[in-house]
């Protein structure tokens, strides 16, 4: 499903991302853990083209996008970019649109679908996270757990390959975490969407990511499967990152 060669980011002398590969299948969730800075963020930022790659190669589908001196083509980007949809730590909601509208935005005027059958599509996303009572209630009106669950419909109502989510329960009061991940743990369990998420909930990702990938200073420096980076890791950054948490 995604195929990155060689990544590399800079923003202009600083070097966030050194020559990152992986491969993820269909269907898998992985979780990118790691200090605050490691790049995380960028990563995700550029599989979503929000951040134009220094160098190396993204595939996602069928989409080949290669980086280099010449700049990707508008084109070549958006086809990219509409493999994928973004959960923001900020939710990042329209504040003068309701529930039902954010979720419908982008099928309205991304996918031009009719109103009519955006909003049927919007509810029934709204009914899967467990929002469907509050369709018609603007962002100030919800708590941040439920803005984070609405922006989660909105972005599953773009129908991406891949589902990115950085760090999507950090900014929630403790009491509102757990209803967030919930959602998210239903996502994954049906192994269809790919997922990758940012998280600081390390006994999250253990429980939901079929691998782990652990991030420092631009690097990947451990990757494996759950038991393997948090039972077992092999790397004396990823065991002092560990021992930090717990
Ligand atoms: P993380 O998400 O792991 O905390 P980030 O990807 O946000 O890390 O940041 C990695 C590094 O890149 C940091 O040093 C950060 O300051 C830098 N960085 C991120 N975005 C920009 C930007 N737009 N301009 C300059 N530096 C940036
Ligand atoms: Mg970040």
């Amino acid at each position: 499903m995604i195929e990155i060669k060689n990544l590399r980011k800079s923003f202009g002398k600083l070097d966030v991302l050194h020559d990152i590969d992986l491969t993820v299948e269909q269907g898998e969730v992985i979780a990118i853990i790691g200090p605050s800075g490691s790049g995380k963020s960028t990563f995700l930022r550029c599989l979503n083209s929000l951040e134009t790659p220094t160098a190396g190669s993204i595939k996602i589908g069928a989409h080949t996008l290669k980086f280099n001196d010449k700049k990707p083509k508008e084109r070549e980007i958006r086809s990219l970019r509409s493999q994928t949809a973004m959960v923001f730590q900020s939710f990042n909601l329209f504040p003068h649109l309701t529930a039902l509208e954010n979720v419908m935005e982008g099928l309205v005027t991304v996918q031009r679908i009719s109103r009519e059958t955006a909003s049927t599509q919007a509810k029934g996303l709204l009914e899967k996270v467990g929002l469907a009572q509050k369709q018609d209630a603007f962002p100030i009106q919800l708590s941040g757990g439920q803005q984070q669950r609405v922006a989660i419909a909105r972005a599953l109502a773009m129908n991406p390959s891949v589902l990115l989510l950085d760090e999507p329960t950090s900014a929630l009061d403790p009491e509102l975490v757990g209803g967030v991940l919930a959602i998210i743990r239903e996502l994954s369990k049906d192994k269809t969407q790919t997922m990758m998420i940012v998280t600081h909930e390390m006994n999250f990702a253990r429980e939901v990511a079929d691998r782990v990938i652990f991030m420092d200073e631009g690097k990947i420096i451990e990757m494996g499967t759950s038991d393997e980076v948090f039972g077992h890791p092999t790397h004396a950054r990823t065991k002092q990152f560990l021992d930090q948490l717990y």
